[in-house]
């Protein structure tokens, strides 16, 4: 168990979702860029979720940099007759040290359910994976003032076999689904609003000093112009970033701003 002091806090961390974007190539282009840029970045844990196609390619890029190799979705079996889908152990095998579960694009897109996030989130921690569990709310849900059941409902149902054992390795990210790609970015409230009662379920779950070690971060128009007010927030345990980290020198430039926010007085 880590031990709650007054002093402890959480590594923060960055995760590049790179979605279906870049050729192999230009996959590797990139993580050479990144490890050039980052590779000295000790205090911000760093990930790169590139398309499955260049996991391999970018892993052997990434190797002895410290960044770490993710993907953007996995299947809930180790194998079997599912076309089109990737299992927890082809993931580790390709070189993966962590998982994106539940993203908003692969539920609203994909028709992927709190259910399968559940399926898939055990059958990845079980794997020795890291999971980061995607939650998040429409417009029209915030709207009309659902944000918080939203969220709760998500938690509960995509965590609900959660365990204190696995779940060291899990991470929660908060991402708006009205900020992703739209350059829309929640406001410090809604963000520390949103962490307070997903930290609230943890502790409910996995109890109190679970609760305090597990990450929780924010995801939806994160760039290098607005990382600065980001990284403010307390409780925020650092970004998941689309479109902005595609850009080596942008992803590089929040990392960097993330870790100047760490050695500050917080
Ligand atoms: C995302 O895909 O998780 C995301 C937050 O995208 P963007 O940064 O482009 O809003």
């Amino acid at each position: 168990m880590i031990a709650k002091t007054k002093s402890f806090r959480r590594r923060p961390i960055a995760i590049g979702n790179w979605k279906m974007h870049m050729t192999l190539a230009e996959a590797t282009a990139a993580a050479r860029q990144l490890s050039e840029l980052l590779g000295d970045a000790r205090l911000v844990e760093i990930v790169i979720a590139p398309t499955y196609t260049a996991l391999q390619a970018v892993g052997e890029v990434l190797k002895g940099t410290g960044i770490l190799l993710a993907a953007q979705n996995v299947h809930w079996d180790d194998q079997g007759a599912y076309t089109g889908e990737v299992s927890p152990i082809q993931l580790k095998d390709a070189g993966c040290r962590v998982v994106l579960i539940g993203h908003s694009e692969r539920r609203t897109i994909f028709g992927e359910t709190d259910e399968m996030v559940r399926r898939k989130l055990i059958a990845a921690l079980r794997e020795g994976l890291s999971a980061v569990v995607c939650v998040g709310e429409t417009l029209e849900q915030r709207r009309t003032g659902q944000t918080a059941a939203v969220v709760r409902a998500q938690l509960e149902k995509g965590l609900a076999d959660a365990t204190n054992g696995l779940f060291d390795r899990l991470l929660i990210a908060y991402e708006p689904i009205w900020a992703i790609g739209t350059g829309q970015v929640a406001t410090a409230a809604q963000i520390s609003e949103v962490h307070a009662l997903i930290r609230q379920h943890l502790a409910k779950i996995l109890g109190p000093d679970s609760a305090e070690a597990i990450r929780v971060i924010y995801g939806g128009s994160v760039t290098p112009g607005n990382i600065a007010d980001l990284a403010a927030i307390k409780d925020l345990d650092g970004v998941l970033v689309g479109g902005a980290s595609l850009k080596p020198d942008g992803f590089a430039a929040i990392v960097k701003t993330l870790e100047k926010a760490r050695t500050g007085p917080h």
